[in-house]
């Protein structure tokens, strides 16, 4: 059992003003596996009091005392990275070997990328007469969901400290465990006092306070599309930059030059990766209509071959997060069901043989893109298939969505696949695969409208000013 009963701040792990605790869950068991306190707004005030202090001589660090930091942090993240990932299998339900692999290291490339982007950042740039300046923007809170909690959390806390900003972290209830070891981590590697601070508690309260808080500079947000529009207009108030990244319904194109089996089945296995739980998850696989016998076979056999299990086991996939989550999943398939979609894999309730725990099967749906399961995001192992007729139609359904956040393009021919790439209006696309810490991720349209990410990453924590004068005329 895990006790993380004290938040973070002002450099000491402290107990919550007023004592309110909550239970957390194992998605796998449905069993009670810790608890943890449920801060208030003046906790809040307490940890952004904290930034606020610190901010003054953060602002005005060194890089090299920034990049010693960030190091040592990194040094430090490496040395738990196993309590890491195996925090992030009990809170979440990701197999171990998910998150001892991927998920922790995800945290760790976001570290060690902004350290490499801070030791050649142009802080200063002369324009003419005009010296144009990056200043870290202040005070910011960091809301974070449960689906890749290292991920979500280390690409913000990362370069908002290599900007010198401050920060407050609001984790989320579901998913605690990891970023309270990181917490510890960042305080063994050496954060000053008031630059990072952490309070858990629920995002109505915690999360609300800190999106109208007038000493708040800035919100980092990924999550749901609901409550992003909340804290849009919690934050308008204070006129705050807020960043949002959200939610998405990627479409992945294979194209009709490639092998259709292996890159259906790819895609297929990728997309129930976490357990669907994924933003940028390819959930609508588009194949060319004259061949969707042959992806149907494919998308059958890799979807019916995606094991099931305790994901302390030697299981690919876990339970989703949630009873609430298994629910949406389980509606949602049977919206799929009602409206005419045709199930060739998985479908509603557990696999076979479970009866416990938020597991769901890895389902397949062939339909179309006006379906309920083709709009909306799913958040589960759902996969919708959608036959195209020609590339322009291929395209065309791909950008028939409210979201923008990835894209996928499978194909021989690079020139076909770099043109299908330019014309799909999403924040990313991967062609062929392929992966990168140092490609900007965000989204278009309902998907949210920041930059996490390398270089990129950086912006959303800076100020331009502009010194005019700073160089004579001429
Ligand atoms: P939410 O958007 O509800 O939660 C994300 C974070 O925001 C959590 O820390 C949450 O706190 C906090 N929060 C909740 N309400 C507020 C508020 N009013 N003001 C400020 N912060 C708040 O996502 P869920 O975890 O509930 O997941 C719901 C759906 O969101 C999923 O089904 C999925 O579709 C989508 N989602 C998308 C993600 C993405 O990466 N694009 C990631 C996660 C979810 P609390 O701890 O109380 O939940």
């Amino acid at each position: 059992m895990r006790n993380y009963t004290q938040f973070y701040i002002d450099g000491a792990f402290v107990d919550p003003i007023t004592p309110k605790t909550a239970e957390v869950i194992n998605p796998a068991t449905e069993a009670v596996s810790g608890t943890i306190s449920l801060g208030s707004e003046a906790d809040v005030d307490k940890a952004v009091a904290a930034a606020r202090r610190a901010f003054a001589s953060w602002s005005v660090s060194t890089v090299a005392e920034r990049t010693d930091l960030l190091g040592a942090i990194l040094a430090e993240y490496e040395r738990r990275e196993r309590e890491l990932g195996e925090a992030v299998t009990e809170e979440m339900g990701a197999p171990l070997s998910l998150g001892c692999g991927f998920h922790t290291l995800l945290g760790k490339g976001h570290i060690g990328t902004a350290l490499e982007v801070l030791k050649t950042y142009k802080f200063e740039e002369e324009r003419g007469v005009t010296m144009i300046r990056k200043e870290p923007i202040g005070v910011c809170g960091l809301i974070t969901p449960w689906n890749w909690p290292m991920n979500q959390t280390c690409v913000k806390i990362a370069p908002a400290l290599a900007t010198g900003c401050t920060m407050i972290l609001k984790p989320p209830q579901l998913a605690p465990y990891s970023a309270q070891i990181l917490a510890e981590i960042l305080h063994t590697a050496g954060v000053p006092a008031g630059v990072f601070n952490m309070v858990q508690g629920a995002g109505s309260v915690i999360g609300a306070a800190l999106s109208r808080h007038k000493d708040v500079d800035m919100i980092s947000f990924t999550g749901s599309e609901p409550v992003g529009v909340q804290i849009q207009k919690d934050a308008a108030d204070t006129v705050k930059r807020v960043g949002l990244e959200l939610g998405g319904k990627s479409a992945w194109i294979v194209l009709d030059d490639t092998s259709m089996a292996a890159n259906v089945a790819g895609a297929t296995g990728g997309m129930m990766g976490n357990s669907g739980q994924t933003c940028s998850a390819g959930s609508r696989l588009l194949v060319p209509a004259a061949r969707m016998e042959e992806a149907i076979a494919a998308a059958a056999e890799a979807a019916n071959g995606v094991t099931v299990g305790d994901p302390t086991g030697n299981f690919a996939m876990g339970p989703v997060v949630s009873k609430s989550q298994y629910n949406i999943i389980q509606d949602y398939i049977t919206k799929g069901i009602d409206e005419g979609a045709t199930l060739i894999a998985g479908g509603p309730g557990r696999p076979e043989g479970i009866d416990k725990g938020w597991f769901v099967r890895p389902t397949v749906f062939v339909g179309t893109n006006d379906m309920v399961i083709a709009r909306e995001e799913i958040f589960g192992p759902v996969l919708v298939m959608i036959g195209y007729d020609d590339l322009d139609h291929a395209v065309e359904i791909a950008n028939d969505s409210d979201f923008g956040l990835g894209g996928y393009v499978s194909g021989e021919d690079l020139g076909v696949a770099r043109d299908v790439s330019k014309r799909m209006r999403t924040g990313a696309i991967w062609v062929n695969g392929g992966f990168d810490f140092n490609a900007p991720f965000g989204g278009y349209k309902r998907s949210g409208n920041g930059r996490e990410w390398g270089v990129e990453g950086f912006a959303e924590y800076l100020e331009t000013k502009a010194i005019v004068g700073w160089n004579a005329a001429g």
